[in-house]
């Protein structure tokens, strides 16, 4: 934990965006119910619905107070909407998501990986393969989001670069895995995208995703 002081507004955008990720779309509320509920001062109640209603999580309605908006008007990828919606009720659906989109760009990028574009992902699979030889789990962890990273960058698209950057840091955040492959599975997708094989590429990328 940080020792690092919370201000009140923070504090206030915290509660309020944890009440926000745990409650039903088209849950209203009046600002002065959240004033008293966290008590709090109005300026600062009105200063965080403000922040929440640029992440898209609600929205402020005249005559009718503060409702939650539905999830697909989230600012869903900004670290404090993860963050929220991991430690509430969410948690176990935002895995889901997140996982099916590393799958989706994972199978993206190795179906267009040429066979130059391997190099970063022998290094960072042989690396994986000496920490779990090691028994050295965090960095084996390590080593799989950079080879995930790499895999993403290697596909020229920056948006699943940059995709993939927010699906490592919430599972090193989480301590949660990128996929669930060995190293050796890594390998394989390597060996694959040098054959310039694409559809075994794809192949191998569903087998690191598939949950056991
Ligand atoms: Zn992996």
């Amino acid at each position: 934990m940080s020792d690092v002081p919370v201000s009140q507004f923070e504090a206030t955008l915290n509660r309020l965006g944890r009440y926000a990720a745990v409650s039903q779309p088209g849950t209203v509320a009046s600002i002065h119910q959240l004033r008293a509920e966290f008590g709090v001062s109005i300026t600062t109640a009105r200063e965080a619905t403000r922040a929440l209603e640029i992440l898209g999580m609600i929205s402020v309605r005249r005559q009718v107070g503060v409702v939650v908006n539905p999830r697909a008007d989230w600012d869903l990828l900004h670290p404090a909407v993860i963050g929220w919606r991991h430690e509430g009720a969410d948690r176990v659906h935002q895995e889901h998501e997140l996982a099916d989109l590393a799958l989706a760009i994972d199978t993206a990028a190795a179906g267009r990986i040429t066979d130059h574009g391997t190099v970063d992902l022998r290094i960072h699979a042989a690396a994986m393969a000496e920490a779990e030889h090691d028994g050295l789990d965090t960095l084996a962890a390590r080593e799989d989001r950079d080879f995930h990273l790499a895999l993403a960058r290697s596909s020229g698209n920056a948006l699943f670069a940059h995709l993939a950057s927010v699906i490592a840091s919430q599972a090193e955040a989480t301590g949660s895995p990128y996929c669930h492959g060995t190293a050796a599975a890594h390998h394989e997708l390597v060996e694959a995208a040098e054959s310039s094989d694409p559809g075994a590429a794809t192949a191998a990328v569903a087998l690191l995703h598939r949950t056991r």
